[in-house]
């Protein structure tokens, strides 16, 4: 590897060190009790405490992908997530609830509320997508060097940018290019072409991060 390559790599690595940090951190999940019988949950609240049955809170770091009992993928079965989500519909409903005391009909609002805005993200792709962003769970993938290369002088030309319409013009230009992978990451993931969408994917967590550089530097420059 030349020179020239060796220092995009390294530029790349360090533009997605941040997001690694936040990985880590969200994936430690605490002991949990229940609120009524006091029961301890190991890992994280189930929806109901399986000792006397009430129903339980959601924690604040719960994943919609958790949620579902699914792991953290991209290509997931959507009946699958179909079955699941009507499962959990069925038993969170607060109807149900009607007759129980406050704070479980308010668990059961919650609960039911969680599952439609989970169920939504995840069966569509595009969102879908963009959640995983969102989670950081895009797991980088090898890298084409021109690319890497194109990416790091976006950066610097991004860094180096003084005036907010020359910011603002960048990140439309982004926001497009986000747009045309995030149609792209469907249509691939559809179609089973899944090395294909993984790639895609993983431009869009580097055009991600520089529509974050855009912004940053838009507040850099109001101040
Ligand atoms: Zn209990």
């Amino acid at each position: 590897m030349n020179t020239y390559l060796q220092q995009a790599s390294h530029g790349l690595r360090r533009l997605l060190s941040s997001s690694h940090r936040l990985q880590a951190s969200c994936s430690s999940r605490l002991a949990s009790q229940c609120w009524k019988c006091r029961k301890t949950f190991p890992k994280g609240f189930p929806i109901h405490c399986n000792d006397c049955n009430v129903i339980q809170p959601i924690r604040a770091d719960q994943d919609y992908f958790g949620y579902f009992g699914m792991d953290q993928n991209f290509e997931l079965n959507p009946d699958d997530l179909k079955k699941k989500f009507w499962k959990i519909q069925s038993v969170v409903h607060p109807d149900k609830y009607g007759m129980n005391e406050e704070k479980e009909q308010k668990y059961a609002e919650l609960h039911s509320s969680f599952a439609n805005q989970a169920y939504k993200t995840l069966q569509n792709p595009r969102s879908r997508a963009l959640y995983m962003l969102e989670l950081s769970k895009v797991e980088p993938s090898e890298t084409d060097p021109a690319f890497a290369m194109e990416i790091l002088e976006l950066s610097e030309e991004i860094e180096e940018m003084t005036k907010a319409e020359d910011l603002n013009a960048k990140k439309h230009e982004i926001e497009a290019s986000i747009n045309e992978l995030l149609d792209s990451v469907a249509a691939n993931f559809d179609k089973g072409a899944n090395e294909e969408a993984r790639e895609s994917l993983n431009r869009l967590r580097y055009y991600d991060r520089m529509k974050k550089l855009v912004v940053r530097r838009l507040d850099e420059i109001s101040q």
